[in-house]
């Protein structure tokens, strides 16, 4: 006989009316096949965090869980984030569940890679990265800019698993170490890695968004991959060490070609020579000030450790009250 294991699928929503009826209907197909085949409990849920959505995505929720035997949902006091909805969401799901599915509102990532996730988890994993093996259905500028964003990462020293996003199956195990990084500047998919525990993939085609807009617009793309390297990497800061130390033989070398020039006899030096000099020191000094503002930036935000996501309501807990 299989052994059954209780499944959470975690998807954060902000604004995403126009989506959840069709991703609750997909899901539900999914969810139940998953329950009669016993690949996971009757006690398994879909929980939807509300990462404090202006639109009626929480009123959608609540009917929902009304309606729906499989579906829950919990609320945010406010929009926090993708990152910080998510975080709330594994939280809160790794206390009724055995493993956790964490996705997006859209149906991006193809559900279909949750039975392989379960099958990975049943050989011994703790942890299944979700992989996107194409990306064909991003448009140019999406596909270019995220993969871009993956080398980079690479490139800056933080471990991260090329294509994948936040579609992952966890353990409770692991989740439960993930509650012991007390972090606030948030970038999971740098997190898991770290925890460690027997890993796999499982590949899966990206699809389209099939309703509504994308809340990534480029500015908080870049402020998120900013986040994930000055939170997981110092290698700006070493880079900064090497630019002083380069400059510091660069001018060391102009010190004794003006000294050779003036024992010389030759004084006429060129004004423009000294203008650039200025601006370019003072432009690496700001320059090299600005990254390291960043990380005091970080730590101020650290020290502070406020809470990362406030939960206001939590419709698992009242519907098991009632
Ligand atoms: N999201 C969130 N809070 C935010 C922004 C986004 O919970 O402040 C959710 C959103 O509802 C979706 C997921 O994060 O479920 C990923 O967002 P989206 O699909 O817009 O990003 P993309 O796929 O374009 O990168
Ligand atoms: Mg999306």
């Amino acid at each position: 006989m299989k052994k059954e294991v209780t499944l959470y699928i975690v998807i954060p929503c902000y604004n995403e009316e126009e989506v959840l009826n069709e991703t609750t209907r997909q899901l539900k197909e999914k969810i139940e096949k998953l329950i009669k085949n016993k690949d996971i409990s009757d006690k398994s849920r879909v929980m939807y965090v509300n990462d404090g959505s202006k639109d009626r995505t929480w009123e959608i929720i609540e009917k929902i869980n009304q309606k729906e035997k499989y579906f829950t949902g919990i609320s945010l006091s406010r929009n926090r984030g993708h990152q910080n909805a998510l975080l709330a969401g594994l939280m809160t799901a790794k206390n009724y569940a055995d493993i956790v599915i964490s996705m997006d509102a859209d149906l991006q990532d193809d559900i279909n890679a949750i039975d392989e996730m379960i099958k990975k988890y049943k050989e011994g994993n703790e942890i299944v990265y979700g992989v996107r093996s194409s990306r064909t259905k991003d448009t140019f500028f999406k596909r270019t800019t995220a993969e871009g964003f993956y080398k980079f990462m690479k490139l800056m020293g933080v471990e991260i698993v090329f294509n994948h996003a936040d579609y992952r199956l966890t353990s409770k195990l692991v989740l439960d170490h993930l509650e012991e990084y007390g972090e606030v500047n948030l970038f999971l998919r740098g997190m898991f890695p770290l925890i460690g525990y027997k890993s796999d993939k499982v590949l899966y085609e990206r699809k389209e968004r099939f309703a509504g807009e994308s809340k990534y617009p480029l500015k908080k793309m870049l402020s998120f991959a900013w986040d994930g390297i000055t939170s997981f990497s110092i290698k700006p800061i070493t880079f900064v060490f090497n630019l002083g130390i380069a400059i510091f033989i660069i001018s060391a070398l102009m010190l004794l070609y003006s000294l050779i020039v003036k024992l010389l006899g030759n004084t006429v030096e060129g004004w423009t020579f000294i203008v650039c000099s200025i601006w370019l020191v003072a432009g690496i000094e700001m320059f090299s000030l600005g990254i390291i503002g960043e990380y005091i930036g970080k730590i101020y935000n650290e020290t502070k450790a406020r809470p990362r996501y406030i939960i206001s309501r939590n419709l698992n807990e009242e519907k098991s009250k009632n």
